[in-house]
């Protein structure tokens, strides 16, 4: 199992959560971990997930990872 770190600048924290921008719906998608990295996704530790808002437009979709309680709905509300 391999681990990444966040993408965000000046961040070395572990990322556990991807987020995807789906450009095409407006979207961005933040779920667990993804094994691959590709084009238009992010990696962010559990501070930067928590924190992620998408820009005016966007939705933001989070979806529940197992076991942990990362999106509780305290963010974009
Ligand atoms: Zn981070």
């Amino acid at each position: 199992m391999s681990t990444r770190p966040c993408s965000r600048i000046a961040c070395a924290d572990q990322a556990v959560a991807t987020l995807t921008f789906v450009y095409a719906d407006s979207m961005a998608v933040l779920g667990p971990l993804s094994t691959s990295h590709e084009p238009h996704t992010y990696d962010l530790c559990e501070r930067h997930a928590r924190r992620t808002s998408a820009p005016q437009g966007w939705q933001v979709v989070r979806h529940k990872v197992m076991g942990e309680a990362l999106w509780d709905g305290t963010l974009g509300r």
